[in-house]
């Protein structure tokens, strides 16, 4: 059977930094990814400050020019609230870590080019639409069980099995927000009903009446949509995103949010370019069991109201040091992992002390 040392489920930012990390360590490693890249994922496609300093660090550099999209820098003092009475003021989507302020200035990106530079820089080998089904394991080795979706499976007459057994002896969990490898180890994470749900919308506009260019706009009041809606510019597209409680109808937030946007400040939007949604269910953090280790949002690493990109590379790479530890020195890579994400733990902690819309400030 084949086998490798660390199997990476999951293509994402957490999923290319935890193999860059064993790449530079001289570890076997494969990622199983279940789509083709360059792939769709649901984001506003904005680099915060943390990010960019990440990819500088982990990286070696920023991606290269065809990953934006215009306008390509959002200021951090662009970023704005809207109440009834107050009118805009600042938001703060980022908080500084560890007594460091990051960059003020961030970079509007597609995600698909983006994840898809990262996949190319990692340097480890990628299997592409092929999506990890579910796990065996002894003392020693992990088998994960992966479907390959290619021309074969698609054709009637193929003799090709499309299941496949991979033997491994570490699997990372990189695969987001519906991991299936959490599930694999956590019992709360397969039956937990969802508690939010958030939609997005691509839509072409005619005209953006009073909201300016390079701006980034939020709103925190269900009256205007849901819990959480936002809307900034990707080249001639306007993205919108709906976040609310599974009760609510998010389509018809997303209804009501246009009709303010129009109302309030003469929005013109035309023709939906794309529209999809993810769930998120919230349970303390999961780093894992024995060899299996969770990391990105799968482990439920995420800063403030769903900053996640920084804090997928950031526990990625650290997920890929510890494994690299525990391979040549021994020990156990969870217990490693563990103690090196303790600063990231109290970041998200203070984080979410400071979402100003849940605290009420
Ligand atoms: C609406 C919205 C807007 C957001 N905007 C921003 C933003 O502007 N900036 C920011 O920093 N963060 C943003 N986030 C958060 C950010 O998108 C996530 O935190 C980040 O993508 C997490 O990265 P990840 O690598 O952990 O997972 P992902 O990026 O989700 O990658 C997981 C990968 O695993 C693959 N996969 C899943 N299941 C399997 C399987 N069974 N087998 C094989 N492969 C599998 C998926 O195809 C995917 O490629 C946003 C989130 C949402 C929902």
């Amino acid at each position: 059977m084949e086998q490798h040392q660390v199997l990476v489920v999951g293509s994402g930012p957490a999923g290319a930094a935890c193999a860059k990390a064993l790449r530079k360590a001289d570890v076997d490693v494969v990622i199983i990814e279940k789509e083709k890249l360059p792939r769709h994922k649901i984001c506003s496609g904005v680099l915060f400050g943390q990010t960019q300093v990440l990819l500088e660090k982990y990286f070696g550099g920023l991606p290269p020019h065809d990953v934006y999209c215009t306008p390509k820098e959002i200021s951090a003092a662009h970023i704005l609230e809207w109440k009834a009475k107050e009118g805009f003021f600042p938001y703060i989507w980022e908080m500084g870590k560890d007594g460091v302020d990051f960059p003020q200035v961030y970079l509007n990106i597609w995600r698909s080019k983006f994840d898809h530079w990262l996949a190319q820089q990692c340097g480890a080998e990628l299997r592409q639409n092929c999506s990890a089904r579910s796990m065996t394991q002894d003392s020693a080795i992990i088998n994960l069980t992966v479907f390959q979706k290619d021309s074969h499976t698609l054709d009637p007459g193929a003799q090709k099995d499309p299941q496949q057994e991979i033997a491994c002896q570490y699997l990372v969990g990189a695969d987001g927000w519906d991991s299936s490898v959490r599930g694999f180890v956590d019992e709360q994470w397969r039956t937990k009903p969802v508690d939010v749900i958030v939609y997005q919308e691509y839509c072409a506009f005619k005209n953006m009446g009073t909201l300016r260019k390079g701006h980034w706009y939020v709103f925190f009041n269900p009256a205007v949509g849901d819990i959480l809606c936002c809307m900034h510019r990707k080249d001639d597209l306007a993205t919108l995103c709906v976040g609310g409680l599974p009760s609510r109808n998010i389509r018809a937030g997303m209804a009501t949010f246009k009709q303010f946007l129009a109302d309030q400040f003469q929005v013109s939007l035309g023709e939906v370019d794309r529209g999809e949604g993810c769930t998120i269910r919230q349970l303390p953090p999961n780093l894992g069991a024995g060899r299996v280790l969770l990391t990105g949002e799968a482990a439920g690493f995420a800063y403030l109201n769903g900053e996640g990109i920084s804090a997928a590379i950031d526990s990625g790479y650290r997920t890929g040091l510890a494994i690299a530890q525990a391979i040549k020195s021994g020990g156990s890579a969870l217990d490693i992992y563990k103690n090196n994400t303790t600063d990231m733990m109290a970041h998200m902690d203070l984080c979410l002390k400071n979402m100003h819309f849940l605290v009420g400030q």
